[in-house]
């Protein structure tokens, strides 16, 4: 099958001719329709994460945003069949440790990241293997397509498991979101659907726009010397409830704590560069002063995708609205470097392989 794999940091990814997987006993082989391209891939081709022992290896076929169709089945498979159409989270659990069993299957103590690690390669490929499929593959309702599916990607789940489980937000509730990239435009649509007032935060004019046509109601232009958290405190009267950095600078994580009101939460979705290297640094005394949390989200649990999809089969929320341009297996390079530039708008997704 056809695949592009990382050969070199920051070089073009590499089309190559690779083995058909074959599935575990207890997993699934999906022929991918659809795989986005999201800053995480960035971050893995840039070799960002060596600072935390979470550097991709060379050789690894990225992409870890996949839908598609079930093609083969291992022997112990339940769940599936070829032909199903599904969507693969892209932090698998291994089903067994009290994470999983517990419902928590996104933080598994012996999981795998898809299309990070050399045991699960990734997505930009005609095929993906993925393990214990009874418990990662998720069902997909016919109302929604495995481009719609696709367009969830990391960022979609990782918003809606942000705001609707890790931050408990209210209906009514402020949302400031940081970074208005894939993740941050998933998150001001999610918020907006589930009720919330949404102050969307960028540099850029361009996704701001989108982010109004989303369902923010405010925005803040940063950048210039703007001061990100007072004038958000003035959009908000008085501070947002729940914030979340989804970008993952130093300046968009302490802008997300600054800009709460008292009691407020905030949630730490983007990854950091190499210029933090996964620190930075906050007013602990003013946390600890107001009662303010402090939370970080990664993906969502499969066992809750459930309430995702309803909300999308119902029309409350649209993820292929966030998806501004279909793209072949040799295009995602380009795109990947567009990235380094921020030149990218709202989700890309493959949906040539
Ligand atoms: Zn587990
Ligand atoms: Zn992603």
């Amino acid at each position: 099958m056809r695949a592009a794999v990382l050969e070199a940091y920051g070089e073009p990814l590499s089309i190559e001719s690779v083995e058909d997987p074959e599935p575990e006993p207890h997993g699934v082989v999906v022929d991918v329709e659809a795989c986005g391209i999201c800053r995480s891939d960035w971050h893995a081709w840039q070799g960002h994460g060596e600072w935390a022992d979470d550097q991709v290896p060379i050789g690894q076929i990225l992409g870890h945003e996949p839908a598609g169709t079930v093609a083969r089945v291992g022997d112990r498979v339940s769940r599936f069949e070829p032909g199903d159409r599904v969507a693969i989270p892209f932090n698998l659990g291994e089903g067994s440790c009290p994470q999983c069993r517990n419902g928590h299957g996104n933080v598994c103590e012996d999981g795998y990241a898809l299309g990070f690690e050399e045991t699960v390669p990734g997505a930009f490929a005609e095929q993906v293997g993925v393990p214990h499929a009874d418990f990662n593959a998720v069902a997909l309702p016919d109302g929604v397509s495995t481009t719609e599916a696709a367009a969830l990607g990391c960022r979609y789940v990782t918003a809606f498991h942000a705001l609707a489980h890790r931050a408990d937000l209210e209906a009514g509730d402020w949302v400031a979101v940081h970074g208005c990239g894939g993740l941050g435009l998933a998150a001001v649509q999610i918020a907006a659907a589930l009720g919330a007032n949404v102050a969307a935060v960028d540099i850029r004019e361009d996704p701001l726009e989108l982010a109004t046509e989303l369902g923010a109601d405010a925005t803040v232009t940063a950048g210039n010397g703007v001061d990100v958290p007072a004038e958000i405190e003035s959009a908000t009267d008085g501070g947002a409830h729940v914030s979340v950095d989804a970008l993952g600078r130093a300046e968009t994580c302490r802008n997300s704590v600054d800009c709460l009101r008292t009691r407020g939460t905030h949630v730490q979705i983007g990854l950091t560069t190499d210029a933090e290297r996964g620190e930075v640094s906050l007013p602990i005394d003013e946390i600890t002063r107001w009662d303010v949390t402090v939370v970080g989200s990664r993906g969502m649990p499969p066992s809750r995708y459930d309430e995702l999809l309803r909300l999308i089969a119902s029309g409350r929320l649209e993820p292929d609205a966030l998806v501004t341009r279909e793209v072949g297996l040799e295009d995602v390079s380009d795109r990947l470097a567009a990235m380094s530039e921020y030149e990218t708008r709202g989700v890309e997704v493959v949906t040539e392989l």
